[in-house]
């Protein structure tokens, strides 16, 4: 699959579970071997350090975008095929955004949760059709499902909304559906 970019969003920390990060070098490794292109936050710590390693690993190509005040904090990773660095988050979520073709987000914290939230309400508002997929690693996600049913069901938000996410459990299933997506 050529010319189609995944931004994964990643949690900066490892977890205490190692199935996180072997989820997150297999997707890596995963999307570079199926030929598509990683946007991910540059940088080299938790999951985001095991994904672009294990894609660049498998000869993949990497584009990261970090702001200048995390170089240092989130170990800016300068070897990616393409490296950006902005000034803002806002500019890097932004830039992240605009190369892709689809979202993934993996096990993270607050981070990884304001970028998804960020994708989810453009798609909400119509701004975009990109797809949004969790990888639901353990079942990390199902307490975001939980509450994003919640929402609908307590009418604030309408039902559409979880017609705009996606999910699978393992690194296969993330690539299976991004499949799905390929451009014509
Ligand atoms: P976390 O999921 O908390 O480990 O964070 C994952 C990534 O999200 C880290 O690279 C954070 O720097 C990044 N992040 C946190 N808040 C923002 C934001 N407002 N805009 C862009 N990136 C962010």
């Amino acid at each position: 699959m050529r010319d189609f970019s995944v931004c994964v969003f990643c949690g900066a920390r490892d977890g205490v579970d190692p199935l996180y990060a072997k989820a997150a070098h297999d997707l890596g490794q995963g999307i570079a071997e199926a030929g598509m292109r990683l946007v991910y936050g540059a940088g080299d710590v938790g999951l985001m350090g095991h994904i672009a390693r294990a894609a660049q690993e498998a000869g993949g190509d990497t584009f990261g975008v970090i702001p200048t005040h995390l170089m240092d904090r989130e170990v800016g990773k300068r070897d990616l095929t393409r490296f950006v660095i902005t000034e803002t988050m806002h500019e890097r979520k932004k830039v992240m955004f605009m190369n892709c073709d689809a979202v993934v987000m993996m096990p993270g914290g607050a981070g990884s949760l304001d970028e998804f939230f960020e994708v989810l309400t453009w798609r909400q508002l119509g701004l975009h059709d990109k797809p949004i997929i969790l990888m639901n690693t353990a079942g990390y996600w199902d307490r975001l499902a939980d509450l994003l049913q919640h929402m609908v069901t307590n009418g604030f938000a309408d039902a559409s909304l979880l017609g705009f996410i996606e999910s699978a459990e393992t690194p296969a299933g993330i690539l299976a559906r991004l499949s799905a997506y390929r451009p014509a």
